[in-house]
This record gives C-alpha cells, sequence and structure tokens, in this order.
C-alpha cells in the first residue's frame, strides 16, 4: 500500500473522477467552504479524458435552442415547450458560473472554452416543416427564446447554412429555426482548467493514476479504495463522496451498497463522428445543424452539423452515429456490461430490452452501416460533402441508465440521473444527457441534497457567484434578460445577443 505525500487521508470530500462533474462540484464546494479538504481521484493521467474531452462530444452548450428531441407535439396539434425550457434556464446558470470565474481570475480568457456559434434546427419534407412552424410559434412567444428566428426561404436558408443548401434539391419543403445566441463549448479545456484553478487553492489535492476499485461506508464516513497506477494501493476515508466517474460511476455505485442504488443498471452507446479539419470548409460553416431523429434512435443520437472550435482551431464534427460496445467508458473493459448485472438489476435490464425493440432495431443498423451509408447520412446535411475531406473518429461513450420501475419493471432513461443515500454522504450521477452544459444545475442540486444544514450559510455567496440562484429565469423575463446579457458580456459572448 502507497500513501501520497501531502495528501491527507481523512479528507472532508473525496471526489471520484476528472471530469468536468467533479470539476464543477469541486469548484463550487471550496467556494462556499475554502477550507473542506477534498482529493479528486483520477484513474487517467491527466483531466478530461473520457467524455469530457473536447473531441468525445459535440460541445454543444446544450440551451434548448436548436435540439428537437427537447420539445414534443402534444395530441392536440400544440408543442409541449417545457422540457426546453428546463434546460434552457439550466444552461444560464452554467454561464452565470463560468462568468464569476472569469471575472474574478479563477479561470482564463473566456474564448479558451466558449465561442459564440449559431443554434440551427433544421428539417425536410412537409410534415416536419409544418411542425417546425408550430414550435417556433411556441418557443418564439416565450421570453427565454425570445428572437429565435424561422425561415423556409431557399436564400436566407442559404445565407445562415451555405454548405448545407448548396447542392440541395430545390424542390424539396425545408425550414429552419435559428438562434444567434448558441455556443460552442470546449468542455475539455474547461474541465482541465478548473482543475487546475483548483490546484492553486490550500486543502485540494489531484491525484492521478488512481482506479477507485472500492468504496465502503464505515461508520460515519467512507472508505475508498483505489489501485495505484505505479503500484500498490492507497485507502482514503471520506465524509462525503461523490461518484464523478461518468460511466464508471454505476460499478462504483454498486459497490458502496446503499439501497438508493438497487436495481439500477446501465446501457452503453458508444458512438462514432465524422470528422473535418479543413479549413476552407470550416470557415464557410458557422452553426450547429441539429436535424430530426430517425426511428428508435436514442434521443442524444439526432444527428447534427457542428462548428467547432478546440485549441483555437475551427474544425467541423458530423454526428454521432451509435453504436454498441460493452464497454462502460471509452478507455473502459469489455466486462464492463456483464459485471454489472446484479440480481437486484437484472428484472429491470430485461423489462427495458423488452420495451425498446425500436433502439435495438436502431443501434443493430448503425452497428453494420458501411463507410458508404455512414457517409450518405451526411450527404442529408452537406450535399456536397467530398470523402477526402472527412475522416472517422471514436466519440465518447454513453452509458443510458435504466430505472426500476414498479409498473414495468425497468426503464430505459435518457437523461442524467442523480442517486443518492439517504444522509447525502455518497452521491452518483448516472446517464449523459444533456449533460455538460447543465453540470452546473446538476452539482447545485447534489448540494441541494446532500449539504442542507450548510446551505443557508452558503446562499450569499451562491448568489454572487450565480446571480439568478434561488429565482426563476423562466417565469421572471426581466431576470432573463439582465442574467444573459451580463453572462453575455462577461464570456464574450455579447455580439450575439438580441434586444
Ligand atoms: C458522443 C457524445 C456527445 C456529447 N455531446 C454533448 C454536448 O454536445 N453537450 C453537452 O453538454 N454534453 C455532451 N455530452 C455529454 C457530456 O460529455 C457528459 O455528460 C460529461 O462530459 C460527463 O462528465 P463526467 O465528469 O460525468 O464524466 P467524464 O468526463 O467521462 O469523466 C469521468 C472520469 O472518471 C474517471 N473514472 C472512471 N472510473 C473511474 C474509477 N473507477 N476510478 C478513478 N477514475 C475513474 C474517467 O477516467 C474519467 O476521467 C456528450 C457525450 C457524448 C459521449
Amino acid at each position: 500500500m502507497t500513501t501520497l505525500p501531502s495528501i491527507s487521508t481523512q479528507p472532508g470530500a473525496v471526489l471520484v473522477g476528472a471530469g468536468i462533474m467533479s470539476a464543477t462540484l469541486a469548484v463550487l464546494l471550496k467556494e462556499l467552504q475554502p477550507d473542506l479538504e477534498i482529493v479528486l481521484l483520477e484513474g487517467r493521467d491527466g483531466p478530461a479524458q473520457e467524455s469530457s474531452n473536447g473531441w468525445n462530444n459535440a460541445g454543444t452548450g446544450h440551451a434548448a435552442l436548436c435540439e428537437l428531441n427537447y420539445t414534443s407535439p402534444r395530441p392536440d396539434g400544440t408543442v409541449d415547450i417545457s422540457r426546453a425550457l428546463k434546460v434552457n434556464t439550466q444552461f444560464d446558470l452554467s454561464r452565470q458560473l463560468w462568468t464569476s470565474l472569469v471575472r474574478e481570475g479563477s479561470i482564463p480568457a473566456p474564448d479558451s472554452f466558449i465561442h459564440p456559434v449559431p443554434h440551427i434546427s433544421f428539417v425536410h419534407g412537409a410534415d416536419n416543416v409544418a411542425f417546425l412552424r408550430k414550435r417556433h410559434a411556441a418557443m418564439s412567444a416565450h421570453h427565454c427564446f425570445a428572437g429565435m428566428e424561422y425561415t423556409e426561404d431557399p436564400v436566407e436558408l442559404a445565407a445562415w447554412m451555405p454548405l448545407v443548401m448548396e447542392g440541395r434539391d430545390p424542390g424539396e419543403p425545408v425550414a429552419a429555426t435559428r438562434m444567434t445566441q448558441g455556443t460552442d463549448v470546449d468542455y475539455g479545456a474547461l474541465t482541465t482548467m478548473l482543475i487546475a484553478h483548483l490546484q492553486t487553492l490550500p486543502g485540494f489535492r489531484v491525484a492521478y493514476g488512481r482506479e477507485v476499485r472500492d468504496v465502503q461506508r464505515s461508520g460515519d464516513r467512507w472508505t475508498v479504495v483505489a489501485d495505484v497506477k505505479s503500484g500498490g494501493r492507497e485507502t482514503l476515508s471520506g465524509k462525503f463522496v461523490f461518484l464523478g466517474a461518468g460511466g464508471g460511476a454505476l460499478p462504483l455505485l454498486q459497490k458502496s451498497g446503499i439501497s438508493e442504488a438497487k436495481g439500477y443498471g446501465g446501457f452503453p452507446v458508444s458512438g462514432l463522428w465524422l470528422r473535418c479539419d479543413n479549413p476552407s470548409l470550416a470557415e464557410r460553416h458557422d452553426a450547429k445543424v441539429y436535424g430530426k431523429a430517425s426511428v428508435g434512435a436514442p434521443p442524444m443520437s439526432v444527428p447534427h452539423l457542428d462548428s467547432r472550435v478546440i485549441d483555437g482551431k475551427r474544425a467541423l464534427l458530423f454526428g454521432p452515429y451509435a453504436g454498441f460496445s460493452t464497454k462502460f467508458l471509452k478507455n473502459g473493459s469489455v466486462a464492463d456490461l456483464f459485471l454489472s448485472v446484479k440480481s437486484d438489476n437484472i428484472g429491470p435490464l430485461l423489462a427495458a430490452g423488452r420495451d425498446n425493440w425500436d433502439l435495438t432495431k436502431y443501434l443493430i443498423g448503425q452497428v453494420v452501416q458501411s463507410e458508404a451509408q455512414r457517409f450518405a447520412a451526411l450527404l442529408e446535411y452537406f450535399p456536397n460533402a467530398k470523402s477526402s475531406d472527412w475522416e472517422l473518429a471514436v466519440a465518447g461513450q454513453r452509458v443510458q441508465v435504466i430505472m426500476p420501475d414498479k409498473k414495468k419493471g425497468g426503464v430505459l432513461q435518457f437523461g442524467t440521473e442523480v442517486v443518492a443515500s439517504a444522509d447525502g454522504s455518497i452521491v452518483a450521477v448516472l446517464g449523459a444527457s444533456p449533460g455538460a452544459s447543465v453540470a452546473v444545475a446538476m452539482m447545485l442540486d447534489i448540494i441541494g441534497r446532500c449539504f442542507k444544514g450548510e446551505l443557508p450559510g452558503w446562499t450569499p455567496r451562491l448568489k454572487e457567484l450565480i446571480p439568478s440562484y434561488g429565482r426563476s429565469i423562466a417565469d421572471d423575463a426581466d431576470l432573463c434578460r439582465q442574467v444573459r446579457a451580463d453572462t453575455a458580456a462577461g464570456l464574450k459572448l455579447a455580439d450575439t445577443v438580441s434586444a
């Protein structure tokens, strides 16, 4: 057994996984209680090497400005925008925290991780055009989506997204909505900067090459055991444990033995992108263009053609193409899925399999896709694309949550789930969507659940960091305008904010 010099073996908090979730929680906790000792354990040799890495996710600042899956048609023909509003205002919390951290000098210039990029929803076919028109009417009537533009005019569409419109059949009905306030976020760069900032603070230590193998309750603390890459084992005892291990969170949650985790399972969905680094094409596409999902496709597999800015360079990303792998992490083991099957979750897993036949068919179709079929999907969004400009890249791995359900036995869930022990001493984040964009909202939720006693004393600082904290941007139009103008200025997105 080895111990690291200068790392307390009895910290107040042990966080597992150096992705955006742990980084965000650690920053918030250190802001709220500077003397809290935190140890962050990561299996890899550095931060943000799984889903939070810039190339492993799409970098969309999900604010429901273009993702069609956040709205749904109601039986009476109207469009339900409630989910879109929730995601939209959750992203405002992220923008506010990032703005405060930039202003306080905790993280460097905002253009090292966030860039303004218009968000476009694009559809073709008469039925889809009719839906988008109604959706636009419902959304643009709400102050949170004020300024959303709609057009069916091919000339205007070509100005918004030339690559998408060039070479397209002029007889086909097409339509799009556009929000110029959208963003592209390099969550890998952000995670790295947050952890670099944390490392300057007393009482924070990050230890890489520490693969956590076991988490066990002992009295009012948790014993966390990690394999050390360079050899040996390390044991820590934490009062609070956060399992921010992405796809690795479910196995650790199961090890903890808490009753709240009973029945949870995971279903891995892998992903592929087509990536284009040709600067002349990247310069001609300044948008994230989201389309409609195919039948059975999981919501996060909606195809989109994205402008990306990573390490100061522009690129294009198309996809994701879904796939199936039994690994829970991109760098995981093929045994992950099998090892996660326990007596308490086999029922929910089988029930979810039975009720998601469309998804199974969709995944099989994706897995057996040829290169030409993949390219054909790109041509729907970029009719003049040339295969020589594009290369295949492996995206991050997502583990969709399977939850126990009294009626159905088990349900497959596409969102994110926070599972905490009743006393709030251990908590895990499962699932993947909307993901990194709403990390701040999720970590505030966790703080509310796990630090109830401390919260009243922490609230004034929370209000400094996140001025809308405790108020509803969705209900208060003035607050919404104020927060957006302030964060647009703070994050240098000002030129994209509509009146
Ligand atoms: C294809 C794809 C596209 C996406 N697109 C978007 C998008 O456009 N916008 C958006 O907001 N979100 C998006 N997401 C979701 C987003 O990437 C994730 O929600 C987010 O990055 C999860 O962060 P995390 O910190 O929980 O996990 P991760 O970033 O995966 O970090 C988990 C860390 O835990 C470590 N770890 C795991 N097990 C252990 C262990 N036992 N011991 C020690 N360390 C361990 C891993 O090595 C890893 O570093 C996308 C995800 C994917 C896969």
